[in-house]
């Protein structure tokens, strides 16, 4: 596959299918961007062909990267280069084949919403990530009935001994970048989180783009 490249602008999402085999780059141009990251197996790629009729219903019902199942069988919070990463069905559809940023991406935190936003006082009209999901989802002609949690690639917050866990600007440099790969055919979706509450996105708050290559 020729290099393909794109410019994920400040708080957008947008998603891309791969093939088994073909590999992706989300790279922090600036450094500072947490990218919300989701996979979702493409209709021909499930176990049981057939058990969903509409390309819809897979969005809505299927087979995606599951974080909860990831962090069961890997037995850790945070993924890293070499990891094979699961389905919600247990089946491999990516895997992390480099990583040039400091890692310990969270595994932990929804992705944000309308009502996080409207909680945070930052009224009903905010960017947000689980609509930016919604969008690139609807580009490609489905609709998601939830919101899978994302895998927060270069977003940091730290769990403390206690438990507690805390928010901190991202520690990537810029230009570092998560490459992927598809272990089955697939859709990735990602968002440029639009968060300006939390110290997610920097020092300053202020979301900003990244770039996706396909390589
Ligand atoms: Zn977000």
């Amino acid at each position: 596959m020729a290099e393909r490249r794109f410019t994920l602008a400040a708080r957008t999402g947008a998603a891309f299918a791969l093939r088994k085999g073909e590999r992706l780059r989300v790279i922090n141009s600036h450094g500072t961007q947490v990218v919300d990251t989701w996979a979702f197996a493409s209709p021909g790629a499930f176990a049981s062909p057939g058990a969903f009729a509409s390309p819809g219903a897979f969005a809505s019902s299927g087979e995606y990267l599951s974080l909860e199942h990831c962090r069961e069988v890997l037995q850790k919070l945070f993924f890293e280069t070499g990891d094979l990463l699961l389905t919600n069905l247990y089946r491999p559809i990516l895997t992390v084949t480099q990583d040039t940023s400091p890692g310990r991406h969270d595994t932990l935190i929804a992705a944000c919403s309308r009502l996080m936003y409207e909680r945070a006082g930052r009224g009903p009209d905010h960017a947000n990530c689980a609509d930016n999901l919604a969008g690139a989802l609807a580009a490609h002609g489905l609709r998601p009935a939830v919101t899978p949690s994302p895998w927060n690639l270069f977003m940091q917050a730290p769990v403390e001994p206690g438990g507690h866990i805390d928010f901190v600007r991202p520690l990537a440099k810029p230009g570092d970048y998560v490459e992927l790969r598809a272990e089955m055919d697939c859709l990735l979706a990602f968002s440029a989180c639009p968060d300006d509450v939390y110290p997610t996105n920097g020092g300053d708050g202020t979301p900003r783009d990244v770039e996706i290559h396909l390589i």
